[in-house]
C-alpha cells in the first residue's frame, strides 16, 4: 500500500492536507484532545475555555488558559519529521494546503506557506475591542495580558463557543484538491471531521488507530505516522 500511496502523491498536483494531534506528537507536544486530553478530560475545563467565561472573568481566565496549555513550553517545540515532509510536498507541486487543527504553529514555523489554522493559535493574542494583536512573548511575560487601549487580550486559539471562522475556506480547499491527505487526527471534533465528506480527489488517512470516518477514505493505514512517513520519504 505504501508504494501505491507514494505514486499517488507522486502524480498529485494540488494536495489538501488535514492534520490533527498526532502530528505534534512527534515533537514532545501532549495531544490535548485525546482522551487524556484537555478537551474531553473533565466539563469544568471546557466550561474555563469557553468564550463565555472569557468575556465572565477575563483574569480568571488567563491564570487557567495558561497553565492548561502550558504556554511557557510552548517555545521549547520545534516542527517534526511529519512537518518538514509536507513542507518538501510543495516543491515541484501547483499547491498544497494545509488545514490543521493543531494550534501550536508548526506547520508554519516548518515553512509550509498555506496555512489554515482551524482551531486557531496559542501562538499570539488579540484586542477584543481594537483588534491588534500580540506576540506569545507578551503573553507569557504578563500574568494578564493588556492591550495598549487598555482592555484584557483574548487568546487567538479558538475557544469553546467562539465561531470556526475557516470552515467553509477550508471546505472549498478539499474540493479543488486532487488529493485530500489526512494524518494524525480520530476525526473526532465537529464540525473539522466534516471536511473529508466533501473532498472530491483522492483520500488517503494515516493515523495511529481506525477512526470512526475511516470508510469516507480510499486507503487507510493504521500505524505510526512517523514511521510511515520515513517510508513514504524512503
Ligand atoms: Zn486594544
Amino acid at each position: 500500500m505504501i508504494a501505491a500511496i507514494k505514486d499517488i502523491i507522486k502524480n498529485s498536483n494540488h494536495i489538501a492536507v488535514l492534520t490533527g494531534a498526532g502530528v505534534s506528537t512527534a515533537s514532545g507536544i501532549p495531544d490535548f484532545r485525546s482522551s487524556e486530553g484537555l478537551w474531553t478530560a473533565e466539563r469544568s475545563r471546557e466550561e474555563l475555555m469557553s468564550s463565555a467565561f472569557f468575556h465572565e472573568n477575563p483574569e480568571e481566565f488567563w491564570h487557567y488558559y495558561k497553565s492548561i496549555f502550558k504556554l511557557k513550553l510552548l517555545q521549547n517545540y520545534g516542527p517534526n519529521q511529519v512537518h518538514r515532509f509536507l513542507n518538501e510536498l510543495e516543491y515541484g507541486r501547483e499547491r498544497v494546503d494545509i488545514v490543521t487543527q493543531n494550534v501550536d504553529g508548526l506547520h508554519t514555523a516548518a515553512g509550509n506557506g498555506n496555512v489554515i489554522e482551524y482551531h486557531g493559535t496559542l501562538k499570539t493574542a488579540s484586542c477584543p475591542v481594537c483588534g491588534t494583536t500580540f506576540s506569545l512573548e507578551k503573553v507569557i511575560e504578563e500574568t494578564i495580558p493588556y492591550c495598549s487601549c487598555g482592555n484584557i487580550l483574548k487568546p487567538d486559539v479558538v475557544l469553546f463557543g467562539d465561531m470556526i471562522r475557516f470552515h467553509e475556506e477550508a471546505e472549498n480547499l478539499v474540493k479543488k484538491a486532487d488529493l485530500t491527505l489526512v494524518l494524525g487526527t480520530s476525526l473526532s471534533v465537529m464540525p473539522f471531521n466534516m471536511l473529508p465528506m466533501v473532498a472530491t480527489g483522492t483520500k488517503i488517512l494515516i493515523n495511529n488507530y481506525p477512526t470512526d470516518k475511516d470508510y469516507m477514505f480510499d486507503y487507510c493505514i493504521h500505524d505510526d505516522l512517523s514511521e510511515v512517513i520515513e517510508k513514504l520519504k524512503a
